[in-house]
């Protein structure tokens, strides 16, 4: 059993760490921001909303995110385990999220700090290409970053790792799997 939140600045590699090493340990990778966009996508009434934010670098209201993750982790795969991926952003979601995991009597097996210079950061989201990787959105992102969701490395420090996000995928899922112990 493998719960996992992985935090880190916009272009940390989150999404990339979460993709490969939910194949490796067979637990799903949920990502609210893939889940925003998939709403987008296909303009449901969430999409509709939360599209604004996405747009322009800020955080859906608390309100929306936690509900669409409550849903997500109540699904049967959720069960075995999961890998959070841009979730919890602030220390509100994080509490949101503790009350749900103990609901169930869960808890958290690790918080995955992924590490990367800030100059690097800039550089791997301009390459991305996304609709919201424009400099004037990554920019608002970052400062996002900064001000609501560093401070969860504290409010999670009894269960942070903090793990070296440079080098190639492998690499870095290596690092990972070191620290949750699964190598
Ligand atoms: P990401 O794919 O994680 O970079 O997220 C893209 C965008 O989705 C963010 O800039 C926010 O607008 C929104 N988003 C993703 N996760 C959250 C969250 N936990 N809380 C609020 N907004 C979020």
């Amino acid at each position: 059993m493998t719960r996992v939140v992985l935090v880190g600045p916009p272009g940390a590699g989150k999404g990339t760490q979460a993709t490969a090493l939910s194949q490796r340990l067979n637990i799903p990778h949920i990502s609210t921001g893939d889940l925003f966009r998939t709403h987008v996508g296909e303009e449901t009434p969430l999409g509709r909303e939360a599209k604004r934010y996405l747009d322009s670098g800020e955080l859906v209201p608390d309100a929306v995110t936690n509900e669409m993750v409550r849903e997500r982790l109540s699904e049967p795969d959720a069960k075995s385990g999961f890998l959070l991926d841009g979730f919890p952003r602030n220390t509100k979601q994080a509490e949101v999220l503790g009350d749900i995991l103990s609901e169930n009597e869960e808890a958290l097996d690790a918080v995955i700090e992924l590490k990367v210079p800030e100059d690097m950061l800039v550089e791997r989201l301009l390459g991305r290409g996304r609709d919201d990787d424009t400099e004037e959105v990554i920019r608002r992102r970052q400062q996002v970053y900064r001000s609501e969701t560093a401070p969860l490395l504290e409010y999670y420090s009894n269960v942070l790792v903090t793990v070296d996000g440079v080098g190639d995928v492998d690499e870095v899922s290596s690092r990972v799997l070191d620290a949750l112990g699964k190598r």
